[in-house]
């Protein structure tokens, strides 16, 4: 037998390692700004093109390299960090494995310049593929700049299973954020496409992260301080009336490297317990320093996750240390237990950016004749639904029987009506169940509809129609509101710019913090806008593109998701009724936007089944 096994040559070897280290351009710029940390940089800047698909370039002042170390830092294993296995237990870098560059190389195309403090002159190189194609002197600044060109350009399906731009800068941001929070005193600029992004500061603690969050933050953070001997927690938490219904905030340093901690987290809400708003989150940037000895980060290059040898104890001190500054800061009630509710000002009022006047909306649609033209009631928005007629058309109903493949045919003449009696028309038969489900009857049995799901069905088919057609109507808002978000969802906003101004939103003005709003879609309250855009900025940042993703779409799911009426909502009987004709006016009445079912028949047989009738 000849023998098969055979080493893989190297730049196979590396282009499978990089698959571990690069998954995005995102981790990319990890990497590249660790790098530039662990050479001791005071300032770094960060170049893109493309959401780092064409250019990501990182310049610093650190310390360089020489000649040879430049050439040899594309070596997979090859690092100044760690000289034996002991320094893996005492780091001090971010960086230890020397399998970063060496990743990258094997995907791209990486323009290396580097000069040491002492030299005269400087270093260039190119490497292709792991391949270096030229190496020559150059006249160059102090420091190191490392351009990563084409990313992923020998492997197609890497490439191709990037997401859209807006979503890969959003991870290089987070990235970013990540670093420039944990090393304040190093200035940051970042560019994206020649725009600048962040210019931030060599600059205390506080004022960076003001910096990257915004203004407002400033006087949400409460100061978190407590030195003992195994830990040292710096940092702030915000105040619990800031607290955030969706993605809070929250960032864990430890040893200046961002990590992910479920359970410090918990430690962190815990603390907060019986401050927030139901399903409300804590924001806090906490940074925690231990002996480098009493932990382990040596799981994988690309988690920020972290081993402590004293998980338990640094739970202990987190929380009550936590406690401690939110009731030093006057913030948590001191006799809760008797604490009257009815005095507390309600979470809406105070959280309220502008206060509103009192406005008139006109319902463009509105056509005092539009009952005699029309015999087919028209899709109606739910919080000005036409009920005039109590007569339900039929027509309306002929989308429940089409999409019903598998529920037993019970097909009737069209004319026939589906009520069994003009009686039950005029009375009206649906109720509404635990105010979440309604009941229907229908005449081969009953109908139970998801209120939530269906009002959601409705909205979402009339927002992507409006969206789609331009011809969104808009309510002009009295006094125009200024709402604070942070610089990279100001961009994402007006990115979709133009299909949110199609669904009706008016843009009065654009600034690096915030968006002031002038109008907005006539279904959507004033009260309601800011978290109907945080929703959306959320849900942008969730998707999950396939071929059939488009911006409308995914706006249009979310705003329905955000303005449906709820669960739990009591409706009278005109809204369930109004509810129930719109759902079966709809295109596709069988699924809500997210994919579930929004109503289940059951036929008369089914009943009968159940009483073994
Ligand atoms: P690691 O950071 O784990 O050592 P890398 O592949 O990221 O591995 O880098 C390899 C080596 O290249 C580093 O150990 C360092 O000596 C050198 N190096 C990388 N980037 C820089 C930089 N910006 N300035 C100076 N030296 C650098
Ligand atoms: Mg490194």
């Amino acid at each position: 037998m000849s023998d098969i096994i055979q080493l893989l040559p190297d730049h196979v070897a590396n282009q499978i390692a990089a698959g571990e280290v690069v998954q995005r351009p995102a981790s990319v710029v990890k990497e590249l700004l660790e790098n530039s940390i662990d050479a001791g940089a005071t300032s770094i800047t960060l170049l893109l093109k493309d959401a780092g698909k064409t250019l990501i370039q990182v310049i610093d002042d650190g310390k360089g390299m020489s000649p040879t170390d430049a050439r040899l830092c594309f070596e997979r294993h090859a690092t100044s960090k760690i000289r034996n296995a002991e320094d893996l237990f005492n780091l001090h870098t971010k960086g230890f494995r020397g399998e970063a560059l060496a990743s990258i190389t094997a995907v791209s195309h990486v323009e290396l310049k580097t000069k040491q403090a002492d030299e005269e002159v400087g270093t260039c190189i190119k490497n292709e593929g792991n391949k270096i194609v030229s190496q020559e002197m150059v006249q160059t600044a102090k420091g190191t700049s490392i351009a990563v060109k084409n990313l992923f350009f020998n492997i197609p399906a890497r490439r191709n299973f990037l997401k859209s731009d807006n979503v890969e800068t959003r991870h290089i941001i987070d990235e970013f954020q990540r670093v420039a929070m944990a090393h304040p005193q190093i200035s940051f600029v970042l560019h994206h496409n020649n725009k600048e992004i962040y210019s931030l500061k060599s600059d205390n603690l506080r004022r960076r992260i003001v910096s990257i969050f915004g203004s407002k933050m400033n006087e949400k953070l409460v100061p978190i301080d407590e030195k003992t001997d195994i830990l040292t927690i710096t940092g702030f938490v915000a105040k619990p009336e800031f607290a955030k219904k969706k993605r809070g905030e929250q960032f864990f340093f430890v040893n200046d490297r961002f990590i992910k901690s479920p359970y410090l987290h918990h430690a962190v809400t815990n603390a907060f317990e019986g401050l927030l708003d139901n399903g409300c989150h804590p924001s806090y940037f906490l940074y925690l320093s231990v002996p480098a000895n009493t932990i382990d980060i040596n799981i994988h290059p690309t988690k920020t996750e972290i081993k402590f040898d004293n998980e338990k104890a640094l739970y202990a001190m987190l929380r009550a240390t936590i406690k401690h500054s939110l009731g030093q800061y006057n913030v948590a009630p001191v006799l809760d237990f008797n604490r009257d509710a009815t005095l507390d000002t309600p979470y809406e009022f105070k959280n309220k950016k502008t206060i509103s006047t009192p406005k008139i909306t006109v319902d463009p649609n509105f056509n005092p004749f539009k009952d005699e033209l029309e015999q087919t009631p028209k899709k109606t928005n739910f919080s000005k639904p036409n009920f005039s007629s109590k007569v339900i058309n039929t027509t309306s109903w002929d989308s429940l029987y089409s999409n019903m493949d598998t529920i037993e045919p019970i097909i009737e003449p069209k004319q026939e009506p589906l009520f069994q009696t003009e009686q039950e028309v005029e009375t009206g038969k649906t109720f509404q169940i635990q105010r979440k489900y309604i009941l229907s009857t229908i005449k081969s049995g009953v109908v139970l509809i998801h209120q939530s799901l269906a009002h959601q069905r409705i909205l979402y088919e009339d927002f992507l129609s409006k969206i789609n057609d331009k011809g969104g109507n808009s309510q002009q808002l009295l006094f125009p509101i200024t709402i604070n978000f942070q610089k990279e969802d100001i961009g994402m906003i007006y990115t979709i710019k133009s299909d949110l101004e199609s669904a009706g939103f008016v843009f009065n003005d654009f600034t690096m913090e915030s968006v002031v709003i002038g109008g907005v879609p006539t279904l959507i309250k004033e009260s309601e806008i800011s978290q109907i855009l945080e929703q959306l900025l959320e849900d942008l940042r969730m998707e999950v593109p396939d071929a059939n993703f488009n911006y409308a779409d995914l706006m249009a799911k979310s705003f329905a998701k955000s303005v449906s009426i709820k669960t739990s909502k009591k409706l009278s009987l005109n809204e369930q009724e109004g509810l129930v004709n719109d759902l079966f006016s709809c295109s596709n009445p069988t699924t809500a936007p997210n994919g579930k079912a929004i109503f289940k028949i059951l036929t008369l047989n089914e009943i009968d089944t159940i009483f073994n009738n």
